[in-house]
């Protein structure tokens, strides 16, 4: 029989939502006789917020379904206590850590009343609290923020109240889209507002440019490269949000996304080392500069893998295996590992998904590497028969070894299965050759027989190969700007080209004429010749027939019609 007479470890965690809960799990399973006690802020515990924006659109009705397990059961205090033996005090604010004396000092939040906890070891999981600026009327009722239960229930009560009409979402990062859509799905007429010249910075210009064309057809304003001056209001109430470049945008509802802050505060407070990120400062066991203390999730900087540096990384996946990690390194001893983070990230926007994982060409180059390569394409994520659905894809190398970098997918397809698993490539260390070859699972329900992540890796070789010279949309506009003509080669059939073309003086030669029409082809083999079609496989191909037949400098348009950022003719 084991000991159950002997005191066991005390482990505290403070923070009850993602990375807290889940580390009291895992310790709990490490150790069946250890005291263990979450002090949770808020009322709830273990809320998935990430299904926030799915709730306030009205995807699902039942609130309790945010703090339920997959069997419906409410993950309550009654609840960790029967199944995890872990008690759970909500409501209830750790206001201090006295390291010297391991105790917790905390404050029920209801009563005023504080309370000492001693403890063995500690788990911070105190998450990170929204960026707000400091802007004129950030105050203004009206004004909120979607990162807490309570925003949620605030925005599901505007949206099933249906008084709202206008709304602007200031942030077009991931919160800053779901939030968009989900007041649309209510009935809202959206604009959102980003200082950057694109929305989802995870995701390299062009490919937001497609996602952002696709939230405009959902008569939702997108305003890139402006940002919010002020929030205008009358008797406290929101009225207008005013940008810096003096456009006004009425409103009686703002939701600020501009990012969210690590809480790191009591960590820092107790001396503990933080990073130059204001996260908690962790080790590859998520320990912190006190061994005895260990922290998690949102409010820690991570390490990104691929080029050593330090950034806060809040994403609900990280801070489960975080969680997980400093709970069993609590409760065993430091066994377990958090290896770091390749900033894999994915969001849905209406019909499209969005998802990135690595280095984005731009992150790429701005973290150092200066040779990379990179190829944008475009194809179905399964076969036409089956419903196949759109995808622009861009994949990342280093020129000199091939090692994908990156990789981001965009679209109404699949992207997630393409960039779950570029992220394994990449965290494998595998070469654009290695995933052209990539023995991946293939049935016309779920893929085409080449999937668009191994389409794009084989690109990428044509590409390093030498086969293929791509061209970007965005070299292809600036030559055009800088009144350039190169002779453009759209391959596709008279029917395609009459539904939607680019209209830059392009000439239509349908691929299966290509070879019979090559005297209306310019006569001069130095001439640059750019072949597209919609997806740029007829391009591909096209350019292939001209340069074994003399013509010497042709490219590609990469990703076609399909993945052209700027406005079209038709
Ligand atoms: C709207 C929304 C959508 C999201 N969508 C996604 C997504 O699709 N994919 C994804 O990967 N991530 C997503 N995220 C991010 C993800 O939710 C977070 O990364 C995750 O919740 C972090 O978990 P955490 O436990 O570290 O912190 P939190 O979830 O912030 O929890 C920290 C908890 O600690 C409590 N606390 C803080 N200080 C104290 C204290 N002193 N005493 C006691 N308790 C304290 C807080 O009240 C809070 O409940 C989304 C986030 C939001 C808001």
């Amino acid at each position: 029989m084991p000991a159950d007479s002997e005191p066991g470890l005390r482990i505290v965690v403070i923070g009850g939502s993602a990375a807290g809960p889940k580390a009291a799990a895992r310790a709990r399973r490490m150790d069946e006789h250890a005291e263990i006690t979450i002090i949770q802020k808020d009322p709830d515990l273990s809320m998935a917020s990430c299904g926030y924006p799915y709730y306030v659109g009205g995807v699902f009705d039942d609130r309790n379904q945010l703090l339920a397990t997959p069997t419906g059961i409410v993950r309550d205090p009654a609840y960790y206590m029967n199944a995890k033996a872990i008690r759970a005090l909500v409501n209830s604010e750790a206001v201090g850590i006295d390291r010297a004396g391991k105790i917790v000092r905390g404050r029920d939040l209801a009563s005023g009343m504080e309370y000492d906890l001693p403890y063995d070891k500690l788990i911070l999981a105190t998450g990170a609290r929204p960026r707000l600026p400091d802007l004129p009327g950030i105050d203004l009722h009206g004004v909120t923020t979607l990162q807490s239960i309570k925003d949620a229930d605030f925005l599901r009560r505007v949206r099933d109240e249906g008084r709202i009409k206008k709304a602007v979402v200031v942030g077009g990062g991931l919160i800053g889209m779901e939030t968009c859509e989900a007041l649309n799905l209510a009935g809202i007429e959206m604009t959102v507002v980003e200082l950057l010249p694109q929305v989802l910075p995870f995701l390299d210009w062009q490919l937001a440019k497609v996602l952002e064309a696709h939230v405009a057809s959902h008569a939702t304003m997108v305003i890139t490269g402006n940002s919010v001056a002020e929030f205008l209001g009358r008797d406290g109430k929101l009225q207008a949000v005013k940008l810096a470049s003096g456009l006004e945008l009425p409103c009686e509802l703002a939701v600020v996304a501009v990012g969210v802050i690590p809480n790191s505060s009591l960590a820092r407070e107790a001396g503990l080392e933080i990073g130059k990120t204001g996260g908690i400062l962790v080790d590859e066991h998520m320990q912190t500069s006190d061994p005895d203390i260990y922290a998690a999730g949102d409010c820690v900087e991570s390490v990104q893998r691929q080029t050593g540096a330090k950034i806060h990384a809040p994403w609900g996946d990280l801070a489960n295996l975080q969680g997980r990690v400093a709970g069993e390194n609590a409760a065993a001893g430091n066994r377990a590992t958090h290896p770091g983070v390749i900033q894999t990230g994915i969001c849905k926007v209406f019909e499209h998904t969005a998802g990135s994982t690595g280095l984005s060409e731009s992150a790429a180059l701005k973290a150092g590497f200066d040779d990379v390569v990179s190829v944008v394409t475009a194809g179905p994520d399964r076969p036409g028969f089956m419903g196949g659905q759109l995808l622009v894809n861009k994949m990342v190398a280093d020129r000199a070894t091939g090692r994908i970098l990156g990789f981001q997918s965009v679209g109404p397809g699949d992207a997630s299965r393409q960039v779950a698993t570029a992220a394994m490539a990449i965290m494998g260390g595998l070469t654009v050759d290695d995933v052209a070859n990539a023995d991946l699972p293939y049935a016309p329900p779920f893929s085409l027989a080449i999937d668009n992540i191994i389409a794009t890796a084989q690109c990428l070789q044509n590409k390093r190969r030498g086969l293929m010279v791509g061209i970007s949309a965005e070299d292809l506009k600036r030559k055009l700007d800088a009144g350039e003509v190169p002779f453009l080669l759209d391959l596709r059939g008279p029917d395609e080209y009459e539904m939607t073309r680019l209209g830059l003086g392009e000439h239509l030669i349908p691929l299966g004429a290509l070879r019979k029409r090559l005297a209306e082809l310019p006569d001069d083999p130095e001439t640059e010749i750019i072949c597209y079609c919609k997806i740029s496989l007829r391009g591909y191909e096209g350019a292939r027939i001209l340069l074994q037949r003399g013509w010497k400098n042709v490219k590609v348009l990469e990703g076609g019609i399909a993945a052209w950022p700027y406005p079209k003719e038709k």
